[in-house]
């Protein structure tokens, strides 16, 4: 059991195949692309090794399938020490995302869930106990999200990107939302029962969503930075403005990831929510300067 570890993470791991071509293929089209890679991915992988490089002890708990991407689904993790005896090992395919960038780096992705769809219930509930802060995003199915909210010990963090549908009992106890500013419109959509997508600003949005019974939010703003929202013990809302660092973006895949990564891993180790998210947007702010996702990862932290 891993009783030292400081945030666990519940989620997905992919191999992403990504195809370079001078332009998209329309349906029923070929086209001939220039070259590919295979790089380790999926939101749960992602976050689990921000967190490790952010300096926490981490686990990964997820599912790869029998087949040689698993390999490198789960290299980058292995790599950096994150502890992975829990994840399964089942008889399909490891998740994979296929992914078409044409010149002007516009892209269409396919997502073939694969393993990740055998993290339902009955698999959150027998891999055991969950320690340390939890992280959980929308990659798995719902019943897996519920369980492992069920299991948690300590506080949970809740990235529910995609955003798919979550009883509110659950949504209310994310601690924090950690969502971009469209999916928390999403959020705040489906807590509201409303049919209309708020176009409100991102601080009014944040507060409505703690009025809904979160106690705190961050929604992050990609090169604008990000916002936390929290109750105080009055029950007002405090919302803060973090600023994004001023730096040349290349590539900002996975960044919203390595930010909910690093917020889980200065969480656990006992920063206050704002200064956790201020070490967050710094981490991210290094990974947009690199192509890739986990590529792009910090693997010191001498420059934040
Ligand atoms: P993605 O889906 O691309 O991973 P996201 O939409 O979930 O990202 P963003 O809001 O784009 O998340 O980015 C997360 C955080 O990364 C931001 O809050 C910010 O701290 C940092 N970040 C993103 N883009 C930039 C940028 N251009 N410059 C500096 N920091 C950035």
């Amino acid at each position: 059991m891993a009783t030292n570890v400081q945030v666990t993470i519940v989620g997905s791991s992919n191999v992403d195949i990504t195809a370079l071509m001078d332009r998209l293929p329309g349906p029923g089209e070929t086209v001939l692309a220039d070259s590919y890679r295979l790089t380790p991915g999926g939101k749960g992988a992602n976050q689990a090794l921000a967190a490790a490089l952010a300096g926490a002890r981490t686990e990964f708990i997820g599912a790869v399938g029998n087949d040689s991407h698993a390999e490198i689904a789960l290299g980058q993790l292995a790599e950096a020490g994150v502890k992975l005896d829990r994840v399964a090992h089942t008889d399909g395919a490891t998740g994979v995302a296929i992914i078409s960038v044409d010149a002007q780096a516009e892209n269409s992705i396919a997502v073939i869930s694969g393993a990740n769809a055998t993290m339902d219930a009955p698999a959150v509930n027998a891999a055991g106990e969950l320690s340390g802060i939890l992280v959980l995003q929308g990659e798995i199915p719902a019943s897996g999200i519920r369980a492992a909210f069920d299991a948690a010990r300590e506080q949970v963090v809740l990235n529910l990107a995609p955003v798919i549908e979550l009883d509110r009992e659950y949504l209310v106890r994310a601690n924090p939302l950690v969502a971009n500013e469209h999916e928390a419109a999403l959020i705040l959509r489906q807590l509201e029962g409303s049919a209309e997508l708020s176009t409100d600003p991102e601080p009014v949005i944040a507060r409505r969503l703690c009025a809904q019974g979160l106690s705190s939010v961050v929604v992050t703003l990609g090169g604008e930075g990000c916002l936390v929202a929290s109750l105080d013990g009055d029950g007002k809302v405090d919302v803060t403005r973090i600023p994004a660092r001023k730096v040349e973006a290349v590539d900002t895949t996975g960044a919203g990831d390595a930010f909910t990564g690093a917020l889980a891993a200065r969480l656990a180790h006992g920063d206050p929510l704002v200064e956790a998210a201020d070490f967050a947007g710094r981490f991210a702010a290094l990974t947009v300067q690199h192509h890739g996702a986990q590529a792009s990862y910090p693997r010191s932290l001498e420059n934040l």
